[in-house]
């Protein structure tokens, strides 16, 4: 039997030091996120038997070490989330050569950590433009997770001025264009989509709306099974920490009132829902689901060296 005849089910996990609670970056998340947020994942996909992707950003590497030294035992891989998750520093924000440096030094931070190559990678907030797959060809990186195809929520989020490219983006993995991560081409990076049915498949989504996304993920799960796609859920470890609130107004990024209202305010509520410990059972209820739907659960990596 041909292996590439199973259903695959990748379950991606960005870890960094967003404050969902504060809307804010925080090196005290980030020491949550390690003692709390990480261990009920990895207690989760072992009683799964899950072997997952965690995608670090390098200033939390290098802050707690332990938070990717942690998740190697495991079998799990380690990614690369960018150099830092700060909004003005987006990749969508940096020339070729920033990148270059960013993928450099996270790629270098990681490596330096867990001793194996880190060849995945996924961007802050998922804004990527067109120096991206130059930059991390350069760098050493094969694999790209920043593209939704098809998921129409941009406008809750930065950058969506490029996300708008996720129309036309392709939902089976794919090659990409030299210039476009978000086409397939003639380049050497290998795109994994993250599923979306217009709506994400993720830690978000599952919080907000608990009956949206199992509309979501039924015909995601029909898809996968008739095209053979496989499926992408991404969690954040922070969304499943309680913090405390000690930020109380809205961190305003957006510069027109509109995108204030939508991107910043609107954004900032919705997040809130079902945040903390309170979303560790709707995250094992996903678990839970895809594993009766017979998915076999491979990284990144795994499932670039079935299909490349
Ligand atoms: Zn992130």
């Amino acid at each position: 039997m041909s292996a590439k005849k199973e259903k695959y089910c990748l379950i991606t996990n960005d870890v960094e030091t967003t404050s969902l609670w504060n809307h804010i970056l925080s090196d005290k998340t980030g020491e949550i996120v390690l003692k709390e947020g990480m261990p009920v994942l990895l207690e989760a996909y072992k009683r799964y038997d899950i072997k997952a992707t965690f995608y670090f950003t390098g200033h939390i590497a290098k802050l707690y070490p332990d938070i990717v030294r942690m998740i190697v035992p495991d079998g799990h891989e380690v990614g690369c989330h960018g150099l830092t998750h700060e909004s003005d520093k987006a990749f969508d924000k940096l020339t070729l050569e920033q990148q270059i440096d960013h993928l450099t030094r996270s790629k270098e931070i990681l490596e330096n950590i867990c001793n194996q190559e880190v060849v995945s990678f996924r961007a802050p907030a998922l804004r990527i433009n067109q120096f991206t797959p130059e930059a991390l060809e350069k760098t050493g990186f094969l694999i790209d997770s920043s593209v939704a195809p098809q998921r129409m929520d941009m406008f809750l989020s930065f950058g969506s001025m490029n996300k708008l490219q996720w129309i036309f983006a392709p939902r089976q993995h794919y090659y990409t264009r030299e210039d476009n991560l978000t086409r397939s081409g003639s380049g050497k990076i290998f795109e994994i989509p993250i599923n979306a049915m217009f709506l994400p498949y993720t830690g978000t989504m599952m919080r907000i709306s608990p009956f949206m996304t199992k509309m979501t993920r039924y015909f995601l799960v029909k898809e996968t099974s008739l095209f053979k796609h496989p499926m992408v859920f991404l969690i954040h470890p922070n969304e499943l920490i309680d913090e405390e609130i000690t930020e109380t107004k809205v961190n305003r990024r957006a510069k027109n009132f509109f995108s204030y209202m939508l991107g910043d305010k609107l954004r900032y509520h919705l997040k809130l829902k079902n945040l903390g410990t309170k979303a560790i059972p709707l995250f094992e209820d996903q678990l839970e689901y895809l594993q009766k739907k017979n998915y076999a659960f491979v990284t990144t990596s795994q499932y670039y060296n079935i299909f490349k």
